[in-house]
């Protein structure tokens, strides 16, 4: 018998919400060709999938005291003051790192609130013993500080959504997991850069002390002058917070390199054995991304993010969230997350899959299907390269499944 999973996606009904979220200005309207093409591919029809079924829930905009859960209050009063945007004072907003790459912007607060919030409705609806698996694509948002907006970060959702499962209740005794064992998390991170809010806000600095019922792993790209610079970006040490992973790549990773990539990922989900995954896609890794450092395609082979998304959504246990990130072409974003939602639905597009004539259609040209192709960039992750990533992974592995006994 087919079990009927019911997979909740925070894709809101309205255009209010649309209309705010695209408003960030790293990626204007990205927000709405995004839901208007996974409308137009009938992806939140009833009938779409034959095993599971797909609910919209409008995002709840998150109160001041939801977001100073992580953020201070000296940056929130900021932020969500409208006023702020015109008159607040330069060395305010140097200060709240409002500057450079996050400018602010008119309707800022709003944004904060609302993408903010939809994390924590996505969080929120897990409680649902039928829900398995909550969407929100504008969240991702992996490079926002407590007290500082960074990397066109405003509003630290992933750091916000792991804390609020950190406060679920816990998981119903069963013979899979134990009547006494505390919720296990796992973030995922598969944005092409370094998930540095994210990782620096769970690292422990004393190896050996606080929780460790939250893991994060990051794989992105990592060199000299690459943003964001972070201690943490490098291959794991021995000495290090084994449940602080971090997996660079050399510029021009493909499928294959992913692929091996994957088994270290593997290896450390067994060792953790999460009963919450949150994996942050960002798509700037992609093929034909403006970023131009990786090589990625969208599916369906082997390595790619849709093989990766569906290994996490189809064989791992427990209730997951798939969240947004980077990508600065729209389309090929609006592609991937419309792919990946069918991946989640367990009925995966054709990659030939046409785009439908809709508002946004012209955007989809030349190719108007939804295939992501790789390029001809090349792979610079030896296989000698690949060997070093694997041997960093056995100390860190090694460790986890010592602290999990
Ligand atoms: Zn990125």
């Amino acid at each position: 018998m087919k079990v009927r999973q019911r997979t909740w996606g925070s894709l809101e009904q309205c255009s209010f919400p649309t209309q705010i979220s695209s408003l960030l200005p790293s990626n204007k309207n990205r927000s709405s060709l995004v839901h208007t093409l996974a409308r137009s591919l009938g992806l939140f029809s009833r009938d779409f999938s034959p095993t599971r079924t797909v609910a919209l829930v409008p995002p709840q905009s998150a109160g001041f005291a939801e977001l100073n859960s992580y953020h201070t209050k000296e940056y929130l009063d900021f932020v969500l003051d409208p006023k702020s945007v015109d008159s607040g004072n330069v060395s305010t907003k140097t200060e709240f790192g409002l500057e450079d790459d996050c400018p602010p912007f008119e309707g800022m607060a709003d944004y904060v609130r609302l993408v903010g919030g939809a994390s924590l409705t996505a969080v929120k609806m897990l409680r649902q013993p039928r829900c398995e698996l909550a969407i929100c694509w504008d969240g991702g948002r992996h490079h926002a500080q407590k007290a500082q907006a960074a990397g066109f970060c405003y509003v630290a959702d992933c750091t916000l959504a792991l804390m609020a499962l950190r406060r679920l209740t816990q998981p119903t005794p069963s013979p899979e997991t134990g009547p006494t064992r505390k919720m296990r998390t796992m973030y995922l991170d598969l944005d092409l850069h370094f998930s540095d809010g994210v990782s620096h806000a769970f690292h422990q600095t004393s190896v050996g002390t606080g929780s460790p019922h939250l893991l994060t792993l990051s794989i992105h790209h990592a060199a000299p002058g690459f943003f964001p610079s972070s201690p943490l970006a490098a291959l794991p040490l021995p000495s290090n917070d084994p449940f602080t992973l971090s997996l660079p790549l050399r510029p021009g990773a493909s499928n294959s390199t992913f692929a091996r990539a994957w088994q270290c990922v593997e290896r450390v989900h067994a060792a953790f054995d999460p009963d919450y995954v949150v994996v942050q896609c960002g798509v700037d890794g992609l093929a034909g991304d403006p970023c131009a450092i990786f090589n990625w395609s969208l599916g369906p082979g082997e390595g790619s993010l849709g093989w990766c998304v569906a290994r996490v959504v189809n064989e791992w246990r427990g209730k997951k969230i798939l969240l947004g990130g980077g990508g600065y072409d729209s389309p090929n974003a609006a592609r991937a997350w419309a792919y990946l939602t069918s991946v989640a639905l367990g009925h995966p597009l054709s990659l030939d899959t046409e785009i439908p004539d809709h508002a946004h259609f012209p955007a989809y040209a030349p190719s108007f299907s939804l295939d992501v192709p790789a390029g001809n960039m090349q792979d610079q992750n030896s296989a000698d390269y690949l060997d070093l990533v694997d041997a960093a992974f056995d100390a860190g592995v090694a460790a986890i499944a010592d602290r999990m006994k």
